[in-house]
């Protein structure tokens, strides 16, 4: 066997026929050929997916539970592949001024990276948040809970998918009798409860039920303690009407504000757990803009200033709005732009006086009449935009609105308890703004104790070769720069590019002079793909000879 080939055989992934093919390492090899016959699907979702699908596997099952494996491909075997050389990297969607949270792999590895060495800070109060004793754990509970009955509880699965046999399995082996299954408790005899592997679940060990008064101290001391214990130093402590939860880890002592433990779901903006409450994890809020509703002031409202309210099915706004104005002094006719700022406020936003409103339909075969305030344009439109079922409406209603940015995270899509994690005094977003050039500094200057160090070793050198491709196709100067004075290792050990769309030809050239440059430095691996690469294979041969 030659160990410096990687070799193979038999992939029928998609329109491949049974291929065998031996490909040399250190070399530039070239797939080209026509339009679909096969190059991405060989390079990509053979020998990539197979990279990748290893290297995830080699993984521990903490760091494989949120990366997403490949496909296994359909190939008889593949020798000479280790673990972790693929890099997929597609020049058409990268450019120099990307920023390092462009790339979706960098963010994953970043969340795992922040869940393991970031510092939480109190959100309230800024201080540095640590670990908090069961001393004051037990402390704060009694005073949180002065009097009430409590469930202390060990908080073993939150918000997670699955059936969970063998976790209630082994809290019966381990003696515990109760547990709290999604808010309900249920004994745990022979009977499981049956949990539908497609939901979400809560799932907590009942340790102790008890009053959280002084006296108890010491009883609520000992629950505490092996709460924290099973829970792997997380306890939740819930009465009647709320809960909190405790950690031994993450609290500040001064505010009592627990942060929990940081998961990578934590910097999450799709998740529940990471995602900023008021805009839900999308940085701006859709909201309905007066200028869009109200494009035309020299109209009047019956002229239709209000364009959302103008049209077919406004004569009963209209009959509202009649009302509105005689309430306060307005006319219909004036344009809008002469109607006093306070009536346009109303208008707009609603009052909170009650008036009387009547309607009567055109052919007068209905009437009716009631008592309320005046909803105001802008609160009316933005109830129908979260009330109505219909997609066309909701698209139709999209014209009068503006993208604002939220308010509570600024942009930031977060939590404000996952962006008050810092790591070498950043958030993460503001380290997914750092430009590829820079983020590559703070990357590699990151100051990290010994124990942090051994933890982030792996994830760093990860989001290293990511950054490597990303340079790549926007500055091979810039890498080979890196390379030439850092002496940097490891450099990544393959490099997959596919050359496709319309930069094809010209990203071709410009990337083979440099590819063969960093060839020749690095003496990696890398693989090429794309149609129009045919037509350079004479000048790569005469290149590389
Ligand atoms: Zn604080
Ligand atoms: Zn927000």
């Amino acid at each position: 066997m030659n160990n410096d080939e990687l070799r193979v055989k038999g992939a029928r992934h998609h329109n491949l026929k049974n291929i065998n093919v031996n490909i040399p390492k250190n070399k530039i090899i070239v797939i080209s050929g026509l339009s679909g016959s096969g190059k991405s699907t060989l390079a990509f979702d053979t020998i990539y997916a197979e990279g990748q699908r290893r290297y995830v596997e080699s993984l521990s099952s903490y760091a494989r539970q949120f990366l997403e494996m490949m496909d296994k491909p359909d190939v008889d075997s593949i020798d000479g592949l280790s673990p972790a050389i693929s890099i997929q990297q597609k020049t058409t969607s990268k450019n120099p001024r990307s920023t390092v949270g462009t790339t979706t792999e960098i963010y994953d590895y970043l969340r795992l990276l922040f869940a393991r060495i970031g510092i939480p800070y109190c959100t309230k109060c800024g201080r540095k948040i640590s670990s908090q004793s069961i001393e004051s754990i037990t402390d704060s509970v009694i005073k949180d809970f002065g009097q009430k009955k409590v469930l202390v509880l060990a908080p073993l699965v939150q918000r997670k998918k699955g059936t969970y046999e063998k976790l209630f399995e082994q809290m019966k082996k381990d003696g515990y009798s109760r547990a709290r299954v999604n808010g309900e408790i249920i004994i745990l005899d022979d009977e499981f409860p049956k949990l539908d592997r497609q939901k979400w679940h809560n799932i907590e060990i009942v340790v102790d039920r008890i009053v959280a008064s002084k006296s108890d101290k010491s009883r609520i001391f000992e629950a505490i303690q092996t709460a924290l214990k099973a829970a792997k130093g997380s306890v939740l402590v819930a009465s009647e009407k709320d809960e909190k939860i405790f950690s031994q880890n993450n609290a500040c002592p001064h505010c009592g504000i627990t942060v929990g433990e940081l998961e990578p779901r934590t910097f999450s903006f799709n998740s529940p757990f990471g995602m900023c409450n008021q805009c839900n994890g999308l940085g701006v809020k859709m909201e309905f803009d007066a200028d869009l509703v109200i494009p035309d002031k020299t109209k009047s409202i019956l002229n239709g200033a209000i364009v959302p309210w103008s049209g077919r099915f406004s004569s009963f706004r209209r009959q509202e709005l009649r009302a509105v104005g005689k309430k306060y002094g307005f006319n219909l006719m004036t344009p809008i732009n002469q109607i006093k700022s306070k009536h346009i406020k109303i208008i707009l936003h609603g009052s909170e006086d009650l008036m009387k409103f009547s309607y009567e339909s055109k052919n007068s075969e209905s009437f009716w009449e009631y008592t309320d305030a005046f909803e105001g344009v802008l609160n009316n439109l933005q109830r129908k935009f979260m009330e109505t079922d219909s997609e066309a409406k909701r698209e139709w209603l999209k014209q009068f609105m503006r993208d604002t940015p939220c308010l509570t995270c600024h942009g930031k899509k977060l939590k404000p308890e996952a962006l008050a994690v810092k790591v070498n005094s950043k958030h993460i977003m503001e380290v997914c703004e750092l430009s590829i050039d820079s983020s590559y500094e703070f990357f590699n200057k990151l100051e990290l104790n010994e124990t942090e160090q051994f933890i982030a070793r792996d994830i760093l050198k990860e989001i290293n070769s990511i950054l490597y491709a990303g340079v790549l196709s926007g500055g091979f100067a810039f890498v080979l720069q890196i390379y030439a004075q850092k002496n940097i290792t490891p450099a990544p050990a393959a490099i997959i590019f596919s050359l496709e769309g319309v930069f094809a030809t010209i990203a071709a050239w410009y990337l083979l002079n440099q590819i063969l440059d960093i060839h020749n430095l690095l003496g990696c691996f890398f693989i090429l793909c794309g149609v129009l690469l045919s037509q350079l294979l004479p000048l790569i041969k005469k290149r590389y000879s």
